[in-house]
């Protein structure tokens, strides 16, 4: 299996890195940006030291897990599980470098052997040739879904400007020519490969944009543009964010300026009905995995809010636990919609989809709390989520025993250890991080409008208009379905 060292010299490649008006010349010697990098590589150290972490597949040989195809619900929830213990391993933070990679590939997959069905067999040899490079490789993979969209209520072929969606502008011999730009790529600018997939159902007019490819992150012609999660929490004080100076990830917004791909790395072109269905199978397989790296997550605000609790001496004091009950609701529910979506796993050609309810239910739910849960622990915490002192006042003679003085809170503590706990409490929701997290919860992995949308169309309300229609004593109405 691949070793933390390898992966930092193949990301020394040439890449075209851009980070506060500057070319980035090599990612894993960088200050700021050699974070999300070793975040990253954790990933090969935990496979390195745990079984779990390794799958054994009958033609590849040991793999990692993350590529594990899910053909069963046992599969699913492996697969849940290892993303909630990479995510707790890090403090809470996902480490998504090869869990969305793979997400995308099993989705392609499924969209391969649909379009194997009728004939055309290619796309489904490519997808798993892929597969079995990348996993032989252990590769890091980010993907590109979300394109920039310009005018939201416009399709890609209506905007005024045709690059606001990927699309193909050159059809050759040995591949084609791909122009355009994707938003909020995260850990594109640390991965080997990047994979490219619609964000959204196509028309026949939107053919040029019905695309999915995958490239390496230096390929000629690749630009990509970078935010990290770290920095905003105030680069270079990293002791005032002791877990996300650790582990942080990087965003990207990934420009391909006329970008070459050899038809090999194509896996799906100028197909509008079926860059529909790829985005919606990729969509169900990675809110699946933000269900599950959410639990691991969550752990952290359990573990925040009851241990503020304690450090203030209110933990038996019932408002406060209803706080701590309102976090616990929050990582028990994904935790319950992410087992049962196993369980309660769709088969489609030999592999296991997540149940599309229940992993719609708990992202939305997932959504639509996260800022209660901020709430609640800040609630606990108190107003040093806001006004805490730097750790560097902290460790200054001069002021040192002030702060551990008068920052004590309950006297079975040490100064020190309420500080440190503190530190980490205004790190999760109260300082600049949390603006990032804030705006993640709601947004990565898809808007909550798109959850809803997916979770109308797909419920089954027959059984509740039959019910009310027979207490009711009226005619079923199933020829009147405005919702289809
Ligand atoms: C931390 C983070 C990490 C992410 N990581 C990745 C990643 O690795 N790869 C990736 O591809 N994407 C990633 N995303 C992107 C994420 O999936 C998008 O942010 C999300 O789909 C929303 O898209 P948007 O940001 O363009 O916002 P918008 O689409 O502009 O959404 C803003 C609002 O407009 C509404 N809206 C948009 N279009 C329409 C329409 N046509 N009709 C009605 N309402 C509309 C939305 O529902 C929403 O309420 C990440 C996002 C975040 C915040």
């Amino acid at each position: 299996m691949r070793t933390q060292e390898s992966y930092f010299k193949a990301l020394d490649d040439g890449r075209n890195v851009f980070y506060k008006g500057q070319r980035v010349q090599n990612i894993v010697t960088h200050e700021v940006l050699s974070v999300p990098v070793l975040h990253a590589a954790q990933l090969y150290e935990l496979k390195e030291k745990e079984q779990l972490f390794r799958y054994h597949d009958p033609s590849l040989g040991e793999i990692s897990g993350f590529f594990r195809i899910p053909n069963d619900s046992e599969a699913l929830w492996y697969r849940s599980k290892i993303i909630q213990e990479s995510t707790r391993r890090a403090g809470g933070v996902f480490n998504i470098i090869q869990a969305i990679g793979s997400d995308a590939i099993f989705a392609s997959l499924l969209v391969g052997k649909q379009l194997a069905m009728g004939g055309k067999t290619e796309f489904l040899k490519r997808v798993t040739d892929y597969l079995s490079k990348v996993a032989r490789e252990d590769l890091a993979l980010a993907v590109a879904q979300t394109d920039v969209k310009g005018d939201r209520s416009k399709r890609p072929h209506e905007q005024p400007d045709p690059d606001l969606y990927v699309r193909v502008v050159e059809e050759r011999k040995d591949g084609i020519v791909v122009r355009g730009a994707k938003a909020h790529t995260t850990q594109a600018a640390v991965a080997d490969e990047i994979i490219f997939i619609p964000s959204r159902a196509m028309t026949e007019a939107d053919s040029d944009y019905s695309l999915a490819f995958a490239l390496p992150a230096n390929a000629k012609g690749l630009k990509m543009i970078v935010r990290p999660m770290i920095e905003i929490e105030g680069f270079p004080s990293r002791d005032d964010a002791p877990n996300a100076s650790n582990h942080a990830e990087l965003e990207t917004l990934t420009i391909l300026d006329d970008v070459f791909v050899p038809w090999e790395r194509v896996f799906l072109y100028r197909d509008p009905k079926m860059a529909g269905q790829l985005a919606n199978l990729f969509a169900l397989y990675h809110r699946f995995t933000a269900l599950s790296y959410r639990t691991a997550m969550a752990d952290m605000y359990v573990g925040l809010a009851r241990l503020a609790a304690k450090y203030n001496g209110i933990d038996d004091v019932p408002h406060i636990r209803d706080d701590i009950v309102d976090v616990i609701m929050y990582r028990e529910v994904m935790y319950m919609a992410a087992r049962t979506a196993a369980v309660e796993c769709l088969k489609v050609a030999d592999m296991a989809l997540p149940n599309p309810l229940y992993t719609n239910v708990g992202k939305l739910y997932s959504n639509a709390h996260f800022h209660d849960v901020v709430r609640d622990v800040i609630d606990v915490a108190g107003g040093l989520v806001s006004t805490l002192p730097s750790t560097l006042d902290y460790y200054n003679q001069e002021t040192h025993e002030y702060l551990e003085k008068y920052l004590r809170g309950s006297g079975q503590f040490s100064g020190e250890d309420r500080f440190k706990l503190m530190r980490l409490v205004r790190e999760m929701v109260g300082g600049p991080v949390t603006g990032y997290m804030l705006g993640g919860m709601i947004h990565a992995e898809g808007s909550m409008a798109a959850s809803k949308i997916a979770m109308y169309r797909e419920y089954d309300f027959k059984r509740s208009e039959e019910l009310v229609s027979k207490v009711a004593g009226v005619k079923y109405p199933s020829h009147i379905d405005r919702t289809s």
